[in-house]
């Protein structure tokens, strides 16, 4: 816990990182400030990508930045929503700008190969956004045709099969994944001490997920407990398989979008 881990940004000297420039990409984790019900904190859709980033760094050459913690505004549909007291978030242009600007300045340093590892679905625009307004913007200048950045969310990248493997008796689908079995047993596995299990939510019948969005958001479209589906059923052991499963789909979408790095 206490050694200086040089996977991670926030841990390396500033010659350690001028010389790793390129030869690394740099992975930016982004989340949200959210709730994740009774059982799991606030800050799950950061962690998530973090450590998860960290795993992918294992077997890839990759710097792994200190997380954006906020995120865009939680949404009911996604099985969130503003009326939880702890849920803080983000302007949509606001993330546009924190993220347009760190791409800029990595690129401004020299660090051209950039990866935006997403833990939060209601980012996924804005995120995107930001990259592409950070890359339009480098037109004539020294780096323009040496910069890429990729745009990865970890959920998009379990298969069905895996999920049905693991969790047999049932998947709400992940919209209503919120805080339920694959995000508790992820968390479950790097950060055991943060679940608290035994304040999971009994309840097995599934709550569907609003298919439209109103303004000013109405109350009670998610329950008193923020979460859609019960939580039962994940393990760390659960979420170990997970996280290697999603560690090695993330390496491999490293070595084909950076090939040169790729190591044998
Ligand atoms: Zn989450
Ligand atoms: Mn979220």
């Amino acid at each position: 816990m206490s050694t200086r881990d040089l996977r991670r940004l926030d841990h390396l000297t500033w010659p350690e990182f001028r010389d790793r420039r390129n030869q690394s990409v740099v992975i930016l984790p982004i989340g949200a400030v959210e709730q994740h019900g009774y059982h799991m904190p606030l800050g799950v859709d950061g962690q998530l990508p973090f450590h998860l980033a960290l795993e992918a760094a294992r077997e890839f050459p990759a710097i792994v930045a200190p997380p954006i913690w906020f995120g865009y505004k939680s949404q009911p549909r996604s099985g969130g929503g503003g009326h939880f007291v702890g849920t803080i978030s983000l302007d949509g242009a606001t993330l546009t700008s924190i993220v347009r600007d760190l791409v800029a300045d990595l690129v401004r340093q020299g660090q051209y190969l950039i990866v935006l590892l997403n833990g939060h679905m209601e980012n996924t625009a804005f995120s995107g956004e930001g990259a592409d307004l950070a890359v339009r913007g480098l037109t004539g200048g020294e780096a323009e045709g040496k910069v890429k950045v990729v745009l990865i969310n970890w959920w998009e990248h379990v298969p069905d099969e895996l999920i049905a493997e693991l969790f047999p008796e049932g998947f709400p689908g992940w919209e209503a994944e919120h805080a339920s079995l694959t995000e508790t047993s992820l968390m479950a596995h790097f950060l055991p001490h943060l679940v608290l299990f035994d304040r999971l939510e009994d309840r097995s019948e599934y709550i569907p997920v609003p298919t439209y969005s109103v303004w000013p958001e109405p109350e009670g479209l998610v329950p008193p407990s923020g979460v859609l589906y019960q939580a039962h059923g994940a393990s760390a052991e659960k979420g170990k398989r997970l996280a290697e499963y999603i560690a090695a789909e993330i390496r491999k979408i490293l070595k084909a979008e950076f090939p040169d790095l790729a190591p044998d």
